[in-house]
């Protein structure tokens, strides 16, 4: 059996793999068949994997040390080259689209693939070559910005990361230090930062006039290859969730502060959720993995199998290092058929959150990693958030594996987080849409309009004089505004389709564990909504997905109120 660490890198040679593509598109464009054509997608889809599989590999080992020089300059390679060879992407879908055997392609590939085509079709021309490149960059610096964090605090040496653990220290003022040093960091970065934002919203408004839209908006949905709903949708969703949600993570905001015995709640109290101190994992990273091991072989035997897999084969790196990049995500080598996991554990209770949410994409593709074709391996975005919200919940019942006594202190932090993200969530994403409806903002425009939306969406907020905070700066830590724009809502709308999941096991395990597999096995091979469906879910755009979890979450934080904190 192969090991990551054997894995063998080697730049692929872009014009040879141009070249080839280029054949093949011309051999499709010679058949007279619609098997014929088919037969050739599926040469095509081979010959894509070679060059995805590397340079996912280079991504790999890029972030988990920003300092090699050596895949950083193949990062850089990448970047240059991939928008090139968007080109060819575009082109084979604009030939599958206009096929005369149309009919037969879609009989045996199914309809998103013209879905996904259609979409792709219209964010793609040549003449935004340079701008994708330029944007690729743009994150990129960024990115690099945030990996190259240290800051000194109590004689270390930290990183964004690593300093997370003093941030829900017990010793208050230790919190309140610990987050002014991790502001005082963004602070001395925010000419630069505030640079490249800007120059990402006009790159990207520029991109979307180039072709035929009105702003980046419309290209950010399709972007995100969303189908079957639209900002109308998504502006109905983040007003259920300010109606529904908000006064329901106030509440749990305001027994928190007095848990705490605290006269205001300031935003570095926000994340220390018990008097005695948050719950952490009672072990290093290799006790994680082992006790992972058990959870899993309990869980069922194919998401045992699939975690023997993760560990044996060494598919993942967990623990924070100076130079990681930061984060955690979970992506697929193609042509090994691999996930990889990539997290930074700094021993709190964040790494089990990780770690669940991050094997919940990858058990995903490791049951749909064997799709017709890769379009298919990963549906979108939101959909693929619901794989991994759902699994942080599904293994819920395991928690004393980790936590010892204190795993009802985690289940219910765990539930009173997911519920106060939803606001955050709906936040950052109207956030996004006045951004990118308004490019010509000056920057502090743009903080103004931050400060309003936390109002609206975060009534409870508190910086306690942190001016630079108080002056609507806090969204410039969140990496998505930068790397994947719009992105952000889908952990929303996920995580309420996660809660429908939660409910549905207590009540029926077996139910809702094969619907879930399911959803897992049949990847991108349909739309959201689509796979919603497929779940025996609600969707999140109708009120009827938050009535059938609101309640159900209340008396779910009562209960455990009642165990938790009452004294009797
Ligand atoms: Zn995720």
């Amino acid at each position: 059996m192969n090991n990551f660490k054997d894995f063998i890198y080697q730049r692929p040679n872009s014009d040879d793999f141009a070249a080839r593509y280029q054949e093949l598109l011309t051999e499709f464009d010679s058949e007279n068949s619609g098997e014929n054509q088919v037969a050739v997608i599926m040469k095509i889809n081979e010959h894509r994997k070679k060059y995805s599989s590397m340079r996912t590999l280079c991504h790999i080992r890029h972030t988990v040390d920003t300092k090699d020089s050596f895949y950083e300059e193949e990062q850089q390679h990448f970047d240059i080259t991939g928008p090139s060879l968007a080109n060819l992407d575009h082109t084979f879908y604009s030939k599958i689209l206009n096929s005369p055997f149309k009919e037969t392609i879609v009989a045996h590939f199914g309809n998103q693939l013209m879905v996904i085509a259609a979409s792709a079709i219209k964010t793609f021309d040549p003449s935004i070559i340079p701008d994708m490149q330029e944007e690729n960059k743009l994150v990129s610096d960024y990115v690099k910005i945030q990996a190259s964090a240290e800051i000194d605090f109590k004689g270390e040496n930290l990183n964004l990361s690593t300093i997370q653990k003093y941030e829900v220290s017990k010793d208050r003022a230790e919190r309140k230090a610990a987050a002014f040093a991790k502001w005082n960091f963004f602070e001395k970065q925010e000419e630069r930062v505030a640079f490249i934002f800007d120059q990402l919203v006009k790159v990207r408004h520029r991109t979307a006039q180039k072709l035929g839209f009105n702003n980046y908006v419309e290209l950010g949905y399709q972007r995100m290859l969303r189908s079957d709903y639209n900002a109308q949708d998504v502006e109905r969703f983040r007003e259920f969730i300010r109606l529904k949600i908000v006064p329901i993570a106030s509440e749990i905001y305001e027994k928190q502060r007095q848990r705490l015995g605290l006269e205001s709640l300031q935003f570095y109290d926000e994340g220390f959720q018990f008097k005695e101190g948050n719950p952490s994992p009672l072990g290093d990273e290799d006790w994680i993995v082992e006790q992972a091991e058990k959870m899993y072989f309990e869980l069922s035997s194919e998401t045992h199998a699939f975690f023997q897999m993760m560990k044996n084969q060494g598919l993942m790196d967990l623990k924070s290092r100076p130079g990681k990049a930061t984060g955690g995500y979970c992506t697929f080598l193609e042509k090994e058929k691999v996930p990889f996991i990539f997290s930074n554990f700094n021993g709190t209770s964040g790494d089990m959150d990780v770690l669940t949410h991050e094997a919940g994409h990858a058990f995903q593709v490791y049951k749909s990693g064997h799709a017709k074709i890769s379009e298919y391996i990963w549906p979108t975005y939101e959909a693929c958030e619901i794989h991994s919200m759902s699994m942080e919940l599904f293994t819920m019942p395991w928690m004393s594996l980790f936590f010892g006594e204190k795993a009802i202190q985690y289940q219910y932090g765990h539930i009173a987080n997911a519920i106060k993200f939803l606001p955050y969530g709906a936040a950052i994403d109207e956030f996004q849409h006045f951004v990118y409806s308004q490019p010509d903002c000056t920057i502090d425009d743009r903080y103004q309009a931050w400060r309003a939306i936390e109002q609206k969406y975060l009534p409870h907020r508190q910086y306690d004089g942190q001016e630079f905070l108080e002056k609507g700066t806090f969204w410039i830590r969140q990496t998505h505004l930068f790397s994947v724009p719009f992105y952000y809502i889908d952990y929303a709308l996920a995580q309420i389709c996660a809660f429908q999941f939660w409910r549905m096991n207590v009540e029926d395990h077996e139910k809702a564990w094969n619907n879930y597999v399911n959803i897992c096995s049949i990847g991108g091979s349909v739309s959201f909504l689509e796979i919603v469906k497929q779940a025996g879910l609600e969707s999140p755009f109708e009120q009827r997905a938050f009535d059938h979890v609101v309640g159900y979450l209340k008396r779910w934080l009562t209960d455990k109120e009642k165990d938790l904190f009452d004294d009797h």
